[in-house]
């Protein structure tokens, strides 16, 4: 398909860890309905859980609920190199440092007297910092959040979606409620942060649209946007879609999973009326 330029450009992002239900619609519609240009990409470089059964299937899903998109389909566990070099960049900077901690050392750490409350961020506790300054030549990479804000000021964003309006944070903020996030995984060599900014550039994207419950980490991906001097979209936090007790569907809930309303008869208009009260309600 030709490129549009100066048009808005969305995306859908799935991970193919299990069958896509209606979050995940909803997801998608959105998107598809804000973009002029829709594009896809699928978020599989958590290799151990993304299978090619549900890739498959959710390309399936996606053109049975009517959406097309721009070809060829982005997927992630092809970038990796691309990633690394992202995180190079940053690693040039003087920014990064390699962590040995374990989950079980930051929560022992996190838990000493003099350390207070854990502030939990958008990836978990925040980091207590142990291995800042020791040196390791290998382990976690991570981000030295004190490093990258000392020059910035503050980062801030704009919301269309739940949240519409300028989102700030200062450095001070930045460091206290975010800190020191893994960059690169030691088992994947990289992380969600990185590929998503990585690749939400590659693609020209101009909004991201995508559920609230990504909101806090949106605060890190504009703060990577910065680092890097790529180009800033704009964001659309969209609200989750909950089941009746209010609680927000997951992958593991194979009851709200679209292929079990297709099995059942129901068509692509039934799902937009379901999400239209789910809108509502
Ligand atoms: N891959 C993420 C998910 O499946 C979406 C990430 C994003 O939209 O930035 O929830």
């Amino acid at each position: 398909m030709a490129r549009v330029t100066g048009a808005r450009a969305t995306r859908f992002a799935p991970s193919p860890t299990g069958p896509l239900h209606l979050g995940h619609a909803f997801a998608a519609l959105t998107a598809a309905a804000r973009g002029d240009r829709f594009l896809l990409r699928i978020e599989d470089i958590d290799t151990a859980r993304s299978k090619p059964e549900f890739e498959a299937a959710l390309y399936d899903d996606l053109h049975w609920l009517g959406l097309s998109w721009e070809t060829p389909v982005l997927r992630q566990s092809e970038r990796l190199g691309l990633y690394q070099q992202t995180i190079d960049r940053l690693t040039e900077n003087g920014l990064t440092y390699h962590c040995a901690c374990t989950r079980g050392d930051i929560r022992a750490a996190l838990s000493a007297p003099q350390e207070g409350a854990p502030v939990i961020g958008p990836d978990g506790p925040v980091y207590p910092g142990t291995c800042r300054h020791a040196g390791h030549p290998d382990g976690a990479l991570r981000l030295d959040m004190a490093k990258a804000m000392a020059h910035l000021g503050e980062i801030s964003f704009t919301d269309t979606g739940t949240r519409p309006g300028l989102h700030r944070r200062s450095a001070a903020d930045m460091i206290r409620e975010i800190g020191d996030i893994v960059l690169a995984r030691r088992d994947i060599g990289t992380s969600y942060h990185i590929a998503v900014v990585t690749d939400d550039a590659a693609q020209g994207i101009t909004e991201v649209t995508r559920g609230e419950d990504l909101f806090d980490a949106t605060f890190i991906h504009a703060l990577l946007i910065r680092l890097l001097s790529l180009p800033q979209p704009v964001w659309h936090h969209h609200r989750l879609i909950r089941d009746q007790s209010g609680k927000r569907l997951a992958k593991r809930d194979d009851a709200r999973a679209l292929a079990k309303y297709r099995s059942e008869g129901a068509s692509p208009a039934d799902i937009s009326r379901i999400l239209d009260l789910s809108l509502s309600s």
